[in-house]
């Protein structure tokens, strides 16, 4: 049976792109593979939302070259913002990529898999079933040398969260981001086309629904229904339990989309919201089309509106013309303690954005700045986190804990991470988990599992106890 590996970069977007690749392979015949050299088919889904991304990938593609010089049959695939960007340039960099999609090539790419398909079937031929010894031990070479982390790969919670596309592109053409030049101007997906999506993950299983664009709230067709009617109409759904979106713009939200989204019973209790800079001069030059006063209008009618939501952000540190004032300004609004977490970035300059050709700012100050600003956001986001601590939290099942296979990763409704450690009947059948919190971290809590529940809002079944192996000791059931 032929396999695929893919490996992800950057946003939602592409990890929803990445599932729709996954999806395609499997009804093509393939399996997905945890790791590249196991794999007849690799697949790059890159970023160039910032340079290192870029390096990155360009350095993924180099590592599997030797993949290809191990199996030349192996076919090498890029795809995502890279692959809009640099698909002529990529010819000359990495000569061995064997096919380029863009970001609105993914159906082609779907269809070039089922095509490559009947060719890595073992009786057209199978160069691994012919391996030596020392096949077998390149391989494992190969293998320490690959590293990476496998996407699209299906676990018995994947189909839990359903990421669903509703709309692509962005034409606001901030000056610093590159999404507008490699995935080109907004395009809407069509309302009846969300909703089929919607309603046959539901019907598969799917107990979180985000809702996913690059500019997400924008989003309206032509009979002039906006976000909020979308979010309405998605939740009117028969069986959907819980609703989110990401990435709204803070212009985008009206008083009506508000409104819609007040009315919502399911709405996660967290909305993103990018502020970038609290300065108004930086707001100006990096288009962003608010001021900071008009920003905090719209999160105090978000936060009237749906009381208890935690709002996230994103912040740029060291734009061009930063200065001390308006990073000042920046970090004052931080430590007013608006968000409940924050992404924080250093500005990194995008080939063919106008902020590329702003004069820069020396690294030192940058990193300086960053540092401030990452060390205030912590101990807000810390002690968010810490005032779960004590309290019993419903979460959504995500998968084995990254470290540690005896735990579980879950997922608050306001997007906080928790980890547990797994009960014997954890399980896709029940993945709701009431956790008790008893820790609070910058990254997020750990607690103990004390039920679970099949649908968000059923009373909760006691769990089994703990078999805490490390301490050879019964954990006692909490409720
Ligand atoms: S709103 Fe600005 S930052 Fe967001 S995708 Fe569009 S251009 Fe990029």
């Amino acid at each position: 049976m032929p396999s695929i590996y893919i490996e992800t970069f950057g946003c939602q977007m592409n990890e929803a792109d990445s599932r729709y690749i996954a999806e395609r392979a499997l009804d093509a015949g393939y399996t997905v593979a945890h790791a590249a050299e196991d794999a007849n088919v690799v697949v790059l889904n890159t970023c160039t939302v910032r340079d290192s991304a870029e390096r990155r990938a360009y350095g993924r593609m180099n590592h599997f070259n030797a993949l290809k010089q191990r199996d030349p049959s192996l076919r090498l695939v890029v795809t995502g913002c890279l692959a809009e960007q640099d698909r002529d340039r990529m010819q000359t960099l990495a000569p061995h990529v064997d096919a380029v999609f863009g970001t609105r090539e993914l159906v082609r790419l779907g269809d070039q898999l089922a095509a490559w398909s009947p060719a890595f079937r073992p009786s057209s031929f199978d160069t691994r079933a012919s391996r030596t010894a020392q096949d077998d031990k390149d391989g494992e070479m190969l293998r320490f040398a690959m590293g990476g982390t496998a996407d699209g790969v299906t676990t018995e919670f994947s189909h839990l969260r359903a990421f669903v596309t509703v709309q692509r592109g962005c034409s606001y053409y901030c000056t610093f981001c590159i999404v507008p030049h490699v995935r080109g101007r907004f395009d809407h997906r069509p309302r009846r086309e969300i909703l089929a999506e919607t309603a046959e993950r539901v019907a598969r299983g799917a107990r979180e629904i985000v809702l996913v664009g690059q500019t997400v709230n924008a989003w309206h067709d032509a009979s002039g229904a906006d976000f909020g009617d979308l979010c309405r109409d998605v939740a009117a759904l028969p069986g959907l339990e819980r609703l989110t979106f990401i990435s709204p713009h803070p212009k985008d939200f009206t008083e009506k989309i508000i409104e819609d989204l007040a009315a919502i019973p399911q709405l996660n209790p967290r909305i993103h919201l990018p502020l970038q800079s609290a300065s108004d001069s930086l707001l100006r030059r990096m288009n962003r089309k608010y001021t900071l006063a008009a920003f905090d209008e719209k999160l105090r009618a978000l936060r009237s509106r749906l009381p208890g939501c935690a709002i996230t952000t994103d912040i740029i540190v060291g734009f061009p013309g930063e200065t001390e004032e308006d990073f000042e300004a920046t970090l004052a609004y931080v430590r007013t303690g608006v968000f409940a977490n924050a992404f924080t970035f250093i500005y990194s300059p995008r080939r063919g954005t106008p902020a590329a050709r702003f004069e820069q700012l020396g690294k030192d100050v940058v990193f300086a700045r960053f540092e401030r600003l990452v060390a205030a956001q912590n101990r807000i986001t810390r002690s968010y986190h810490e005032s779960k601590v004590g309290s019993i939290v419903r979460a959504l099942i995500a998968g084995d804990s990254k470290k540690d296979a005896n735990k579980l990763t879950a997922k608050t409704p306001d997007n906080v991470t928790i980890v547990a450690p797994k009960t014997p009947d954890c399980g896709a059948d029940r993945p709701w988990l009431d956790i008790a919190v008893e820790h609070g971290h910058v990254w997020g809590c750990f607690g103990t599992i004390v039920g679970h529940a099949s649908r968000y809002s059923d009373p909760v079944t006691a769990c089994a106890p703990v078999v805490d192996l490390t301490a050879l000791r019964l954990l006692p059931l909490r409720r």
